[in-house]
């Protein structure tokens, strides 16, 4: 369904979007790859500041009307967005797959997770329900309300091509903003597609943008007077630098970076079960998640009964092309395989026991995908790169423990605190985990605990910078700005001078 501009090249050429498809105008392109086979599929422009800055005139020029816009008008429009999703849910799956790798399913799964922020969105007009104080003084009445804040950008990352994003736009729109999305350069159609059903959705031109780039673009927005507020997800370095950028140049910004995602077994746990979940929280979407699981810490002596258990599902698991029914697809890149394999390099020179190795195994695709299988070390200490880094791939390490504090204090001593879980039938044991783990979001017997979206996601430490998480209401409250009015309709009781600060009575 996305719309292209042809020109002479082998392969179609992507478009930025504002009120429809709008083609780039410099010379400047990068290539969108089939990760599963290799082959190059699109062309992407890459925007100029200028033309990032025409797309923010675009949303700037759509808000006045949109943010007067009825909020039962609003919520209609996103009420048929979902119902345009649900219905073709299905194509946007295959765009993510085709760009992204993932396999189908697991695409599948990415848009249901990002429809429930739509539903969660279609209940506006309650969220914004404000507050009033009748009589707060003597016939004054204070009312407080949420008012929409202009144009918002969103940078997100290639992990989530649909989903990232729709932790943002559903609740922005329906509050009354402007959107402007810069997708990641590897992964734009999702994006396209999601304008484009918006338009059929109703929505007005200039409402939902797309930029397509890359750090040119993303400067623009983190420079550009008229926005005002960026909701990025990436990794840590970036997440950094979009915070400190936007907010000295004055804007509100969320900005969700990496992980490394630690599940704890303790001895009394079901290691089947426990074995079931690490594979599919460290292996699922080729570990290309930031709720991924990549560090397993073993606690007692369960690790050699564990790491076989693990082991033999992780042989088992069919890694090919994403639409041909596998376990797990691709990594995104040519680089992003690379560099997983040369941790799997590091981390046998490091002298840990590679128990399980992806590099050179067969898969099941046609051509030349970016493909690594699943990789399973043990005996794998703090000081080793493959535990200290964030791999972002097809990668599990088993950390052995010998004790629950032991447990805890690698965790706590973790820069990253995004994800987390715990396996164990000791309820006691939970509650003290829940209670002293420093992350911001916990699993109890749950490998990849994503909060529902009336919930709000967001990790802790190097995990996130600002203070607002995504979505439930913390984004309401981000994408919103109070105002509080005081009342008085004047009579003649009114009258006479006071230059007093005026007292309660
Ligand atoms: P990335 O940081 O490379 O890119 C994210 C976005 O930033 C993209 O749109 C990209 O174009 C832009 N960007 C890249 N380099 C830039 C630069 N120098 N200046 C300005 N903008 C730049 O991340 P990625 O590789 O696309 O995604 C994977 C990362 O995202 C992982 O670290 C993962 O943990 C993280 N992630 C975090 C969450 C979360 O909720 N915390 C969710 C998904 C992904």
């Amino acid at each position: 369904m996305v719309a292209t501009t042809q020109a002479d090249e082998a392969v179609p050429t992507l478009h930025h979007w504002a009120g429809g498809p709008k083609d780039g105008r410099h010379d400047r392109f990068s290539e969108v790859t089939n990760p599963a086979t290799g082959e190059v599929t699109a062309r992407l422009p890459l925007a100029s500041e200028e033309e990032a800055a025409e797309v923010v005139a675009a949303a700037k020029a759509a808000f006045p009307a949109w943010r007067d816009t009825s909020l039962a008008k609003r919520a209609q429009i996103v009420f048929r967005f979902r119902e345009l999703l649900n219905e073709r849910a299905g194509e946007l799956a295959e765009l993510i797959t085709a760009e992204h790798g993932k396999v189908l399913s697991d695409a599948a799964g990415e848009v249901a997770r990002g429809q429930e922020v739509v539903e969660f969105a279609c209940g506006i007009p309650h969220l914004l329900k404000g507050s009033m104080t009748e009589n707060a003084s003597t016939r004054v009445d204070v009312t407080s309300i949420r008012q929409p804040l202009g144009v918002v950008g969103i940078i997100s990352p290639f992990n989530f091509p649909a989903m990232v994003p729709m932790w943002f736009f559903p609740i922005a729109i329906a509050a009354g903003n402007t959107v402007v999305l810069k997708p990641s350069e590897k992964v734009p159609s999702a994006a396209l597609w999601l304008a484009e059903l918006w338009k059929e959705a109703g929505l007005p031109d200039g409402v939902f943008n797309v930029v397509n780039g890359d750090k040119t673009a993303v400067d623009a927005l983190l420079t550009h007077p008229d926005v005002k507020a960026l909701s990025f997800v990436g990794s840590t370095p970036i997440a950094r630098y979009v915070y400190e950028t936007g907010t000295a140049h004055g804007k509100r910004v969320q900005a969700l970076g990496g992980a490394k995602n630690h599940m704890v077994v303790l001895p009394d746990a079901d290691l089947d079960l426990a074995a079931d979940q690490a594979v599919n929280a460290g292996f699922g979407s080729a570990g290309e998640r930031c709720m991924a699981i990549s560090a397993l810490v073993a606690v007692g002596d369960i690790a050699d009964v564990l790491v076989g258990k693990i082991a033999d599902r992780a042989k088992a698991l069919r890694t090919g092309d994403g639409r041909r029914g596998c376990d797990m697809g691709p990594l995104v890149t040519k680089e992003a395989q690379q560099r997983v394999s040369g941790y799997i390099d590091a981390g046998e020179a490091a002298g840990s026991t590679l128990v399980v190795d992806g590099r050179n195994g067969e898969f099941d695709a046609e051509g030349s995908g970016f493909f690594v299988g699943p990789t399973l070390f043990d005996h794998v200490t703090p000081d080793m790169s493959i535990y200290t880094d964030e791999i972002f791939g097809p990668l599990l390490s088993v950390v052995r423990a010998d004790t629950y504090e032991e447990a805890i204090e690698l965790i706590n001593a973790n820069p990253y605190g995004n994800g987390t879980a715990i396996f164990t039938n000791d309820g006691g044991a939970a509650r003290r985990f829940q209670n002293e783990v420093e992350v911001g979001m916990v699993g109890i017997n749950v490998p990849v605990p994503v909060p529902m979206a009336y919930y709000s996601f967001g990790g802790w430490k190097n995990s996130l910078f600002g203070d607002t998480h995504a979505h439930g209401t913390e984004g309401v409250h981000f994408f919103t700005r109070g105002k509080v009015v005081t009342t008085r309709w004047l009579d003649p009781s009114h009258g006479g001078i006071n230059l007093g600060f005026p007292q309660n009575d």
